[in-house]
């Protein structure tokens, strides 16, 4: 069942280049794709990742629930399940009991290549499965998550039958509706599983490492916008609870923007930004000469601009929580 679910959009995708040059794929299709791309990816590494998996922010119930819901679109498995699997490769990163490092069978060539398969997709299809229990016991006590991992299947099927319903009503055909069903569900589908399992095949082969981690966790700029900012995995790894994974100039990060969003509209509440200093004090050579993002300066200076008042306006209320 995992593979079907695995493999199928993935053979979607594969044939779905060729269709698409000879024409069988309209504006609609790419609007819908983008769409559900951008809410599926998104409930991932905002809802599934920064949030359930390591507590970068409060939500309010409404957005805890979207969050959820919006994560368990992208067919990943349960909020529970995904959570506990992560915190298990954060646990062991690049050590014995990480569920996907490609370092697992050594170091030659030839060993980082059977890694990549594995830390790609192939740890998905083993059988070793993560103790939840041990690993997201907050996540199994909650009700709400247990009453949204029950309706996973139920949301299996509304991740492709959405694009589909929408598809048939805006063009009120069958053939758009079939259209949208095959580009919006199942080839979008591929794309959010191949770039999210590319962070941990990808961003722990290569990609630069100016922040303290004890593994392999590297930056790597080309995957930032398809991973909404995801790729910065470095930072990720030197300081894991951070709302904010690209913290240094031009490293864009649409998920931080988007719990940017969310905390002016008050959905969502004790945002880990972290501080400049913080940033700094992660980097393998402290003296190095880096810029540190915009919009992250931007966040203290409002931070700064609310404690107007204190003799000391420079601020770091970063916090030591583990995760
Ligand atoms: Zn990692
Ligand atoms: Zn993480």
């Amino acid at each position: 069942m995992v593979a079907l679910f695995i493999l199928g959009p993935l053979l979607a995708l594969l044939v779905g280049l060729p269709i698409a040059l000879s024409g069988w794929i309209s504006w609609l299709d790419v609007g819908l794709a983008a769409f559900f791309y951008v809410l599926t990816a998104g409930g991932i590494t905002i809802g599934f990742h920064r949030y359930f998996t390591h507590g970068s922010f409060r939500a309010n119930k409404p957005a805890r629930f979207a969050l959820a819901i919006a994560g368990s679109l992208a067919v990943q498995g349960s909020v529970a399940d995904w959570v506990a699997d992560h915190r298990k490769h954060h646990s062991n990163s690049d050590q014995e009991g990480d569920p996907h490092s490609p370092w697992r069978y050594g170091t030659s060539t030839r060993d980082v290549a059977r890694g990549f398969w594995h830390s790609h997709m192939g740890w998905l299809l083993a059988d070793d499965l993560t103790d939840v229990q041990k690993y997201a016991p907050d996540l199994l006590k909650d009700p709400m998550i247990h009453r949204i991992s029950r309706l996973f299947p139920l949301l299996v099927a509304a991740t492709l039958l959405l694009p589909a319903i929408m598809g048939g009503l805006i063009t009120m055909s069958w053939a758009g509706a079939f259209q949208a069903l095959f580009w919006a569900g199942v080839v979008r589908l591929a794309l959010v599983h191949q770039i999210t399992w590319s962070i941990n095949s990808i961003c722990h082969i290569t990609g630069k490492r100016p922040f303290k981690t004890r593994d392999h966790a590297g930056n790597v700029a080309w995957l930032a916008i398809p991973a909404l900012g995801e790729s910065w995995h470095n930072y990720h790894h030197a300081d894991p609870t951070s709302a904010r994974h690209g913290v240094l100039w031009s490293q864009i990060d649409p998920s931080a923007a988007a719990i940017r969003f969310m905390e002016r509209r008050g959905w969502v509440s004790r945002v880990r930004w972290p501080s400049e200093d913080r940033v700094r004090s992660k980097l393998v050579d402290p003296d190095q000469p880096v810029r540190i993002s915009g919009a992250l300066l931007a966040a203290d200076a409002e931070d700064a601009k609310e404690s107007r008042n204190a003799p000391e306006p420079k601020q770091s209320q970063e916090s030591s929580q583990p995760q």
